[in-house]
């Protein structure tokens, strides 16, 4: 069995390679990372990691790697030689692979206005950045986090907890505006402001101004000059597709991939943040930025390289924690014409997401069992519909079969 390497080792790369020990390839296994140690979760480096910093959030220690017969390489690769079938390292050495996959996540956005490069300016993707963040928000006097988006509203959180009152600033008119509904995101305002942070919708940032090199106010679009000597960009991220696009594989906002998660080439796939994938259910391509797509990517490749390939169908998952709330949310909403809620609507409730009386996505705070049921009824495309949601006493749990 040819050899498979997996270029990125995060949380899509680190699973490729334990699925694939635990489903019994026989080749070998080369996960190559360019961060240093040993893979490790994202989703604790704005939560608890990024408030306490007590727990580790890697994955296996180096003991597992060496157990499982895994080879990792700490290094950047600068290169894929698709002829050769071989993948070049910064340091000049080349690796071979039988089937190459892409694992290689994203980075964050920057924002291109005037004082950007100031120090005390920030952005959050890795173990070292949530490290540095930390030691500045216990620095810090007056933070301001850029984007109400879920990263930058668990930061806000996180920040919270050192004492700090932050403002957030938000270009657009509300919050989480790409993944959740009105209505959800309207709660989760809430719940920054009854925590004393301040959000400001409708504020874009003009430029940051300085004293020393390091920052010392944010002006925004209307004039206003929010002092701070802490600024946290949560501002999106851009996929890592050039070592796809150098090779000459097809990238669209994200490595161009079928249902096989294969890319334009048969010995090469592509996972994760950095994949475009056809949807079932939305009847197109999308990229998803989260842990269940990057591990069921993961999977759904190490079943192949398995013999057991199978087309991609999951129905995409995702969470978030600020303060005492959890937001769960199932199925990817690419609009909705009707909601119906369950709960109180405050502080443990879930909302239904319907389009022509289809369900599409359920968000539920604080109700993961309705979170539970919600996945499992987007699986099974439920005719759930929402005169039955709106019954008194319907329970979404009862309703799975
Ligand atoms: P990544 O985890 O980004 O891994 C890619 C790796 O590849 C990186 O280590 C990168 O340095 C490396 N790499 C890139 N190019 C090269 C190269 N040329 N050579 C070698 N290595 C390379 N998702 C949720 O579902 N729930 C959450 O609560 C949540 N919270 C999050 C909080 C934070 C702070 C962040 C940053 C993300 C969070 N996410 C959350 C998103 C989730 O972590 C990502 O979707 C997931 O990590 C994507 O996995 P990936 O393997 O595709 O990419």
């Amino acid at each position: 069995v040819p050899d498979a390497v997996v270029v990125g080792a995060g949380q899509a790369g680190y699973q490729t390679a334990a699925s694939l020990r635990s489903q019994g390839f026989s080749g070998g296994v080369v996960l190559i990372g360019d961060e240093p140690g040993t893979p490790y979760q994202r989703p604790p480096l704005s939560k608890t990691y990024l408030a306490a910093g007590d727990e580790d959030p890697e994955f296996r220690s180096a003991a597992y790697y060496a157990k499982n017969d895994i080879t990792l390489i700490n290094q950047r690769v600068v290169g894929i030689d698709r002829e050769a079938r071989a993948v070049r390292l910064a340091d000049g050495e080349s690796v071979a692979y039988g089937h190459l996959v892409l694992a290689t996540g994203s980075r964050t956005r920057s924002l291109p206005v005037p004082g950007a490069d100031l120090r005390g300016i920030t952005t959050l993707r890795t173990r070292a950045d949530a490290d540095a963040l930390r030691a500045g928000l216990a620095a810090a006097e007056r933070v301001v986090v850029v984007g109400a988006g879920f990263i930058g509203f668990e930061i806000a959180a996180a920040a919270s907890k050192f004492g700090h009152r932050v403002t957030v600033v938000e270009a657009t008119d509300r919050a989480m505006a790409r993944v959740v509904s009105a209505r959800t995101a309207e709660r989760f305002t809430a719940f920054q402001r009854e925590n004393g942070n301040e959000v400001l919708f409708g504020s874009g940032v003009r430029a940051f101004h300085g004293t020393g090199g390091h920052v010392s106010a944010v002006e925004l679009t209307d004039g206003t000059e929010l002092p701070a000597d802490l600024v946290v960009l949560g501002v999106g991220i851009t996929p890592n597709t050039e070592l796809a696009e150098e090779a000459g594989l097809e990238v669209a906002d994200g490595v161009v991939v079928g249902d096989d998660l294969l890319t334009s080439d048969p010995d090469i796939s592509a996972i994760g943040d950095c994949a475009a994938f056809p949807h079932a259910r939305l009847g197109r391509r999308v990229r998803l930025e989260s842990v269940q797509n990057a591990t069921d990517h993961a999977r759904c490749v190490a079943d192949r390289l398995t013999g057991a390939p199978r087309p991609y169908r999951a129905v995409p998952w995702f969470w978030t924690e600020q303060f005492d709330a959890r937001l769960q949310i199932a199925g990817v909403s690419d609009g909705h014409d009707t909601e119906v809620l369950l709960g109180d609507g405050e502080s443990a409730f879930s909302v239904l997401l319907f389009r022509d009386r289809r369900l599409v996505g359920v968000e539920s705070v604080n109700r993961p069992g309705d979170h539970m049921a919600a996945r499992k009824l987007l699986a099974a495309d439920s005719a759930l519909e929402p005169a039955e949601a709106e019954r008194p006493g319907f329970v979404l749990k009862d309703y799975v079969r």
